[in-house]
């Protein structure tokens, strides 16, 4: 394959990608961004909260199109162990304004519906392309990108790495350090899906808005339109790098947010459901 030189080769297709990709294409700069999922946003398992003020900076119209789910009324906290919990909440109609602050999203949509926007303005955006090493010159500097599909060179005049938390490009051509356990975290995120009317007598809700709840301890947990997201985060200097491993030890805790209270025993360490006069006291409010 011959040559192909672009003002600007931006890798990844995430929220910041793609912020930079529009930006820099709005601005008439012949842009290339590659990414490697089959479509932007199916790499990507955030909750999500969308907090709306940086994008509403570089596309105030965005509101108008983009796939939202709720705005957020109310936000939720509890601090909870294998047993208890306790918590606060803030709610407050002033959230029911005309441009909310906070949404609730779900990413594969959303990232879709931001690279439509990229490629309106006039980027390209090859899926399915993974960029494997930084191409230099002979002064070391950066004049474009390999990739796993195309035979030649990809040059730009600059090249932006928006590769997410475990940027690997970034890592190999020695400009950011490999996160370390501390600082990183396993997260399992699933969805379920409920009848609307549902979702919003149990919270309190009319229309579009929504509530998040935050737990520290055990789960988090996020709500979209037809549906309630949980998250679980666990560090990863803390546990073991097994995904199984991780989904055994949310699974306790997903059952009990599902049918009550499950207690652990210090001795054996099994799991097992709490006696019926503790289950009442110890399952968390919605
Ligand atoms: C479970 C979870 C819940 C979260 N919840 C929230 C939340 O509620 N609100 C919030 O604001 N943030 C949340 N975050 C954080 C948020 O997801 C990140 O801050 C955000 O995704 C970072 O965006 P990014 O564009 O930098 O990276 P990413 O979203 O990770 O995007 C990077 C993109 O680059 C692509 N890519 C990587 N390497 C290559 C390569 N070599 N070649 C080609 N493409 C490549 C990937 O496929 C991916 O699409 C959450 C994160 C997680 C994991």
């Amino acid at each position: 394959m011959t040559e192909e030189r672009f003002d600007a080769i931006v890798v990844g297709a995430g929220p910041s990608g793609n912020a930079a990709a529009y930006t820099m294409a709005k601005n008439g700069l012949n842009v290339l961004q590659l990414e490697r999922g089959e479509y932007p946003g199916s790499k990507n398992v955030q909750g999500a909260i969308l907090y709306a003020d940086a994008l509403e900076r570089l596309m105030p119209d965005f509101r108008e199109d983009a796939p939202l789910e709720r705005h957020v009324i109310e936000q939720r906290i509890w601090m909870m162990d294998d047993v208890s919990d306790t918590g606060m909440h803030y709610r407050s109609e002033l959230f029911n304004e005309a441009m909310p602050n906070r949404y609730t999203i779900i990413r594969a949509q959303f990232d879709r519906w931001f690279s439509r926007r990229v490629r309106d303005a006039g980027a390209t955006l090859p899926c399915e392309t993974t960029v494997t090493d930084l191409l230099r010159d002979q002064r070391n500097r950066v004049i474009g990108v390999k990739t796993d599909r195309h035979g030649g060179a990809l040059l730009a005049d600059v090249v932006i790495l928006a590769e997410g938390v475990n940027g690997l490009t970034g890592q190999q051509a020695g400009l950011r350090e490999q996160p370390r356990p501390k600082d990183v975290a396993l997260a399992v995120k699933e969805m379920h899906f409920l009848p609307q009317e549902l979702i919003e007598s149990r919270f309190g809700l009319r229309g579009d808005e929504g509530v998040v709840i935050e737990a520290m301890g055990t789960i988090t947990q996020g709500m979209n339109r037809h549906g309630v997201s949980l998250r679980f985060f666990i560090p990863i200097a803390n546990r073991s790098r097994s995904a199984s491993v991780a989904w055994w030890t949310i699974s306790p805790a997903r059952n009990r947010r599902r049918t009550g209270c499950w207690t652990r025993s210090r001795r054996t360490r099994a799991w097992r459901r709490c006696s019926p006069d503790r289950r009442s006291r110890n399952t968390p409010r919605t």
